[in-house]
């Protein structure tokens, strides 16, 4: 992409709204716009992160056997008034009636509208195991929406939901989306601790949440130090071994890790104290197994090996995919803007032409972004006629991991210059040194793009 032909409307002045740093970097790098409270456009720069985060979360639960589906966001109240959820609900629910008078609502999750999927077409315990899923806008009319998109209004969610013949196969789903979305997150570059968390309105005795440490999340988090020091790394996963799924599970919930919900003071008491945490942290995902409870009230039933009619174990698991942008940036930013993990970058590489319109400069630019394009990565190059200074504030605002400097000057010598934005480091290489590095360090980190 050509920066003189794309719609980047960044923001010289901070916005008085925003209070916390992602809210503030996604307004100025012209990523969002509010429309109403919690309402946001996606302009193209957050469109691009925001598809880059489901392209992953889209990878890894069809890596882990789940199967993508979509299901309508507006939805028929009959079916919630069946689990008896549509008067508990509350004021989070967006009601609207359509011209027949039909009360129909605006999806804040979908267990009612999967299991009626579900009982429509599954007869048989041969078809289970079965999980679907879905990465859909929700409604939620929270009271106090905030934080830009971690705290909207309208987000987007994946939400998947798992239907099993036994308790134990569906503890084994359990373990598998803990599996799945630990690796998820940490190809976005995020260390999400699985905590044990408060089941709330859904019910069930199995959920954990996973938080993402940061000083403005909104949960009070106690830890054992050494959740921390956990990695997934490139470990290789069966998702269909049940006791390996459990290993994970086990090794990484062992320690402490709790949100206020279900902090114990005195089983926190028991870690030894140079290793006992409390901060604060963001909750980007949560994972439940809570029996029969939709099943049942639902009718969602197969028939056993025995020719008997059970109701199946279902769980539900959900993974804040619009929210998960606010995350990563207060995970990863500095003084200047936002410092994208490479896994989640909008574009690859920035080019920032020194001298615009000098013909050997262009055309050097020219021949970078040719050769970045051909290796499949997606540079943005700044072809403005503006100052340096100019260009260097824009590239370091919006974020992108690596930056190739072109000028005049260093082509005399037949180099240009590669920049880490993370470590700020400078390294003077040739064109072809320079796009040969750019591309071996997007290796691991192939997304799909828009
Ligand atoms: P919270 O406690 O933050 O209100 P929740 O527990 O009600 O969230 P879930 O039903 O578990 O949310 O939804 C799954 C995920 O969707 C959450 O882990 C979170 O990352 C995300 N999410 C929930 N509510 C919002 C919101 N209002 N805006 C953005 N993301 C949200
Ligand atoms: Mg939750």
């Amino acid at each position: 992409m050509r920066l003189s032909r794309y719609f980047l409307p960044v923001l010289k002045e901070t916005p008085s709204e925003a209070q916390i740093v992602s809210h503030r970097y996604m307004l100025r790098a012209g990523m969002i716009k509010q429309q109403s409270a919690g309402i946001y456009s996606w302009l193209p720069l957050g469109f691009k992160v925001l598809r880059k985060i489901e392209n992953i979360v889209h990878e890894e639960q069809m890596r882990a056997g789940h199967i993508p589906m979509q299901m309508p966001t507006i939805q028929s109240a009959d079916l919630w008034r069946e689990s008896n959820r549509y008067d508990g609900y509350g004021e989070e629910m967006l009601r609207m009636q359509d011209r027949h008078g039909r009360d129909m609502l605006f999806s804040p999750t979908a267990e009612e509208m999967v299991t009626d999927i579900f009982r429509a077409h599954v007869n048989s315990y041969k078809d289970l195991p079965l999980t679907l899923y879905q990465i859909q806008w929700k409604f939620r009319d929270e009271i106090r929406p905030r934080f830009g998109v971690m705290r909207g209004r309208e987000f987007y969610m994946k939400d998947g939901y798992n239907f099993d013949l036994t308790k134990e196969d569906a503890l084994h789903a359990y373990n598998r989306h803990l599996v799945s979305y630990l690796r998820t997150y940490e190809r976005m570059g995020l260390q999400a601790i699985p905590m044990r968390a408060d089941s709330g309105p859904i019910g069930g005795d199995y959920t954990h949440e996973f938080l993402v440490l940061a000083e403005t999340g909104e949960s009070e988090v106690f830890y054992d130090s050494e959740v921390t020091d956990l990695t997934f790394g490139d470990r290789d996963i069966d998702y269909d071994n049940v006791a390996q799924c459990q290993g994970v599970m086990d090794e990484f919930t062992a320690r402490y890790a709790r949100t206020d919900e279900t902090h114990d003071a005195e089983a926190f008491d028991e870690v030894p104290e140079d290793r006992r945490r409390i901060a604060r942290g963001i909750e980007v995902g949560q994972i439940f197994y809570f029996g029969t409870t939709y099943s049942d009230k639902l009718g969602a039933t197969v028939v056993d090996k025995d020719q008997k009619q059970v109701s199946v174990h279902m769980g539900s698991h959900g993974i804040g995919v619009s929210r998960l942008l606010g995350a990563i940036i207060e995970a990863s930013h500095d003084d200047k803007g936002i410092i994208w993990p490479e896994g989640v970058t909008p574009f690859h590489c920035g080019i920032v032409n020194l001298k615009q319109g000098d013909e050997e400069a262009d055309a050097a630019c020219e021949a970078l972004y040719d050769q970045l394009t051909n290796a499949g990565l997606e540079p943005l190059y700044d072809d403005r006629n503006e100052r340096a200074g100019g260009k260097f504030a824009t590239m370091d605002l919006i974020g992108l991991p690596w930056r190739i400097t072109v000028g005049p000057r260093g082509l005399k010598n037949g180099v240009v210059e590669l920049t880490c934005r993370r470590t700020g480091e400078n390294e003077e290489l040739t064109p072809e040194a320079a796009v040969a590095k750019v591309v071996e360090i997007f290796k691991p980190h192939h997304v799909r793009g828009l």
